[in-house]
């Protein structure tokens, strides 16, 4: 009672902000504006076809153009911990591929684990958060534990096409203690995809334990011309 008495106090005199665009916020709990949200660019077409890597997908599947603005919300993400702000990111882009008979089908989300040592710098696995969002959207359930990412990769950002490949090929597998998912669909879940070789070789790792079809899901990709 007197915490939400102090919580209206304090929201009228310092009201919160949009984290993006800095105007006020008008619903509560929200830290990014309707307006901003909607700067979110679709793809024209979410199948993506043009990747590097995708021989262990069966499926490549991406939302939103990775530009300014999505970078922005995702910088948030990241480095300031939002992950209500996660959690509708993904939400929204599960309600994008509502009606896409393959991903409803699926029986379970696994998220792109993060290297162990990034995760307790960090503190949380943003793609985890993106599946649980996009998990209450599609209906289907995440799965956590299953992939698991084995060495210290190095981030991603600053190598090229065949030295992100190097980095992720032997990055990922199966957890001993796991149920399975043999002979079943699964969708792999990732914040963004670039040349494919993340999701690509999480997905080899989980087709030799026996999975059978593998539907990698990216927030968001680049366009490339
Ligand atoms: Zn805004």
């Amino acid at each position: 009672m007197f915490g939400r008495i102090f919580n209206s106090v304090l929201s009228i005199v310092f009201p919160p902000l949009c984290i993006s665009c800095g105007r006020i916020l008008g619903g509560f709990g929200n830290k990014v504006c309707d307006a901003c949200w909607e700067k979110l660019r679709k793809l024209p077409s979410f199948v993506i076809e043009n990747k590097v890597y995708t021989d262990h997908l069966d499926m490549l599947v991406a939302v939103y153009i990775f530009d300014e603005v999505f970078q922005k919300i995702v910088h948030m993400i990241k480095y300031s911990g939002f992950r209500s702000v996660a959690y509708e990111l993904g939400y929204r882009a599960g309600k994008e591929l509502r009606r896409m008979p393959r991903v409803l089908e699926c029986e379970v989300i696994i998220p792109v684990p993060l290297n162990p040592v990034k995760k307790r710098e960090r503190g949380y696995n943003q793609s985890e958060i993106l599946a649980r969002g996009f998990s209450a959207s599609v209906g289907v359930p995440v799965e956590v534990g299953f992939l698991v990412r084995r060495k210290y990769t190095v981030s991603q950002t600053n190598l090229g096409v065949e030295e992100r490949k190097k980095n992720v090929e032997d990055a990922f597998c199966i957890s001993r203690y796991q149920k399975s998912f043999k002979g079943r669909s699964v969708i792999l879940l990732d914040d963004v995809v670039t040349t494919g070789a993340t999701l690509n070789y999480a997905a080899k790792a989980l087709r030799s334990a026996g999975v059978k079809e593998v539907i990698g899901i990216a927030i968001a990709t680049p366009l490339m011309d």
